[in-house]
């Protein structure tokens, strides 16, 4: 019996060339096309994977970077500008978080919300029912087991040794940052080409290196209390722009060239405060310079000679 007036034997082509299959079944090879940033783009981070839970409420919170390259958490919702303070006031543009408002809505910092911090005096009503939506939110997270607050911070009643690692101070483009990680383990934030964040250190044999200076701590407020007035730094200001910038944005030198290459991750950096990072302060110059280990000291040639070391002293006003 013909089926719908096609005789027994014909062949139908049911689809049209470019969805056939191939004689196996198997779907066509298509080649997938690979996304770029576009080189005018003043951010090249993936937004993927830059929501994150608050460590202290457990609610989302939306990671950006700002102008200077600070990171910045936000809740993650537009809010309406006229009841929110100015001063909570950011808008997005190209990826970049900057302050003000450049419409009828805006994003507001998560920590001005945050149920698990002392609420701002001048929280208005709205600001503070948000607040109290996330405590809300909070609650129903830890009683559903999915998110344990951390211990509230107690004074030790004996002295405990730190066993944090001592991270180092570099100073780039004449601003002081507090490494996330010891200089031969940082590493590049970029995406490859199989998806996957790059392998490669930011330290670079064969580019110019920075050197371990002795600086001034300063403070802006004039009421420092710390034991010492130095601290042992990386400096980077002597190196080309260009490399101090590939550093700022924690690349390596290749994606720092191929600028179309997105980042999958902030860049580490926390503009060094003295109080803050006090832990972190070193006064003694080390042993010896930054060096890699493992097969990247390998594959990236000698080690450059031994860096020298400075001895400076700045003035206040260095930290910003
Ligand atoms: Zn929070
Ligand atoms: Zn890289």
């Amino acid at each position: 019996m013909p089926w719908c007036g096609v005789q027994p034997g014909t062949l139908l082509a049911m689809q049209p060339h470019d969805f056939a299959h191939r004689w196996d079944s198997a779907a066509p090879a298509v080649p997938r096309r690979r996304l770029r940033v576009a080189t005018s783009s003043p951010s090249r981070l993936l937004r993927q994977g830059q929501s994150r839970r608050c460590r202290e409420c457990g609610n989302r919170v939306d990671w950006y970077p700002r102008a200077d390259h600070r990171p910045i958490g936000l809740h993650p919702y537009e809010l309406p500008t006229c009841p929110v303070p100015i001063a909570c006031h950011w808008h997005l543009s190209g990826g970049i978080a900057y302050r003000g408002a450049d419409s009828a809505w805006c994003r507001i910092p998560h920590a001005a919300v945050c149920p698990r911090r002392a609420p701002d005096s001048n929280l208005t009503p709205t600001l503070t029912e948000l607040r109290r939506r996330l405590a809300v939110l909070t609650r129903r997270r830890i009683d559903a087991g999915l998110f344990t607050p951390p211990p509230p911070v107690t004074c030790p009643t004996t002295a405990q040794p730190d066993e944090r690692p001592v991270l180092p101070i570099v100073e780039i483009l004449r601003i002081r940052y507090l490494a996330e990680q010891p200089l031969e383990e940082l590493r590049c934030v970029s995406q490859t080409r199989r998806g996957h964040r790059c392998p490669h250190p930011v330290l670079d044999p064969a580019a110019p290196g920075g050197v371990w200076s002795s600086a001034a701590i300063s403070s802006g407020t004039g009421q420092l209390a710390l034991p010492t007035d130095h601290l042992v730094l990386y400096d980077l200001n002597g190196v080309p722009y260009a490399e101090q910038l590939r550093w700022r944005t924690q690349r390596c030198p290749a994606h720092m060239a191929a600028n179309t290459a997105p980042d999958l991750a902030l860049a580490g950096w926390q503009v060094f405060d003295p109080l803050t990072h006090h832990t972190h302060i070193r006064t003694s110059l080390p042993d010896s310079p930054p060096s890699l280990r493992g097969p990247e000291a390998d594959s990236t040639g000698p080690l450059p000679s031994p860096t020298r070391r400075r001895t400076t002293c700045r003035g206040r006003g260095r930290n910003r």
